[in-house]
């Protein structure tokens, strides 16, 4: 069975080809600047070079066109025709308080993510778009929307509600529901598979460190907690996102500087974080490091920040779960940041945890990083939201 992974953002659309027989990538690509003049495709194939298409996009109906026209080309193709793709896996950002996993994609569907275009206004409208471009161009073929929000909706009232007046959850479901979904999901349950955690012993927390950060706690898969909330805001400090701030921040801020709420949220989204912290110099962790060891103090301060609120975050599940049976670093940070890694689990001596110092130099492949006798065992897993999809597409199709 082949499954084409769609990724549809406002401008831009990726996408995966992948034979579920081995889960194995036959193609994947990027379409950039749809619907904006110089719009380009970029098609790449395992062994193969790039194939560049700078074709018109006017929609996401002519970016899958090209998608289509790539995956079927003569030479840069890896299918004959459109017949061998199976089925469709769209990523969607927001199910709402409906959703509480993936779904087959009707007309019912369709209307609940045009409904929550309020709760995701930056990539429901651009994910739907991306369906219909699909539904317009291999009709008949089934397609899956697999939600990132649908992860965070095992949480208890306790987790996800705001203590804030009931008649802003029953008017607007305003409540905590969880990003990074798909990716909490697949490392997850990919964590109880490789460490063959029996059940009963499936107390599992995922630290996804990237650009975007965030931890969750589940058990046998399922989230009890989740640290993003009614947006990807809440939470851990990230590359350019504050996470938790007192909101009395944003009124003060707001009244004397003179902005409106709107300008203090894009602020918050993409002007602060470890960005912010490290007095703009960036937020690319490899470029805080090597400030750092070369003294500078607020690439040391945002690096410190980062670290302090993911141990609290860390320890904190701990707690709600009475422990924990493993840990699982992932994203570009988690992945390849031994550093950072070491230095976040040595604030967990008390709990047991023992790291293996030449294991823990792995990046980017999965691997056990703590020694044979720490309490709590530690893993590096490589998330893969796209197989994910496709893996949740095959089970719905
Ligand atoms: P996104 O959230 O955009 O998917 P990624 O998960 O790709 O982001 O993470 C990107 C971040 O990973 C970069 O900003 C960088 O800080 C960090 N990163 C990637 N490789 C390394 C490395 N070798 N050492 C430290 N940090 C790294």
């Amino acid at each position: 069975m082949k499954v084409l992974v769609i990724n549809a953002g406002s401008s831009s659309l990726k996408y995966q080809l992948i034979d579920m027989e081995d889960e194995s990538v036959k193609a994947k690509g990027l379409c950039e600047r749809i619907g904006i003049e110089g719009s380009k495709l970029t098609h790449k194939v395992p062994g193969k070079e790039d194939y560049v298409v700078e074709e018109a996009m006017p929609s996401h109906n002519e970016a899958i066109d090209l998608v289509l026209k790539a995956l079927i080309d003569p030479e840069y193709g890896v299918v004959a025709s459109a017949d061998e793709i199976d089925a469709v896996g769209h990523r969607v950002l927001h199910g709402g308080a409906v959703y509480t996993e993936s779904i087959k994609i009707n007309d019912d569907v369709k209307k609940v993510i045009r409904e929550c275009f309020d709760l995701g206004p930056l990539h429901n409208p651009a994910n739907l778009m991306g369906i219909e471009a699909c539904e317009k161009a291999m009709p008949g073929k089934s397609n899956v929307a697999v939600f990132d929000t649908a992860f965070g909706m095992s949480l208890e009232p306790y987790a996800y509600r705001y203590a804030i007046p009931e008649e802003y959850y029953d008017k607007y479901k305003i409540r905590r529901y969880g990003f990074h979904g798909t990716s909490h999901m697949f490392v997850s349950g990919e964590t109880i598979r490789y460490a063959n955690l029996p059940e009963g012993h499936q107390r599992v927390i995922v630290c996804h460190l990237g650009n975007g950060s965030s931890i969750s706690a589940s058990i046998g898969g399922k989230a009890v907690d989740t640290s993003m909330g009614l947006t990807p805001l809440e939470g851990l400090i990230m590359g350019t996102r504050s996470g938790d701030l007192d909101p009395a921040v944003v009124q003060f801020i707001c009244d004397h500087e003179n902005i409106s709420v709107d300008e203090m949220l894009t602020i918050l989204n993409k002007k602060s974080g470890v960005l912010a912290l490290s007095g703009n110099l960036s937020s690319d962790f490899r470029d805080l490091a090597s400030a750092a060891a070369d003294g500078n103090e607020k690439a040391k301060l945002a690096l410190d920040a980062f670290r302090h609120k993911v141990v609290k975050t860390i320890g904190g599940y701990l707690a709600v779960m009475d422990g924990a049976d493993a840990i699982a670093f992932t994203g570009g940070i988690g992945e390849n940041d031994c550093a950072m890694r070491e230095s976040i689990l040595k604030h967990f001596s008390y709990a047991g945890i023992k790291i293996d110092e030449e294991k823990n130099k792995v990046r980017g492949e999965r691997a056990e990083i703590s020694t044979p006798d720490s309490a709590i065992r530690v893993f590096v897993l490589p998330t893969n939201e796209e197989l994910a999809i496709a893996r949740e597409t095959v089970r719905l199709s």
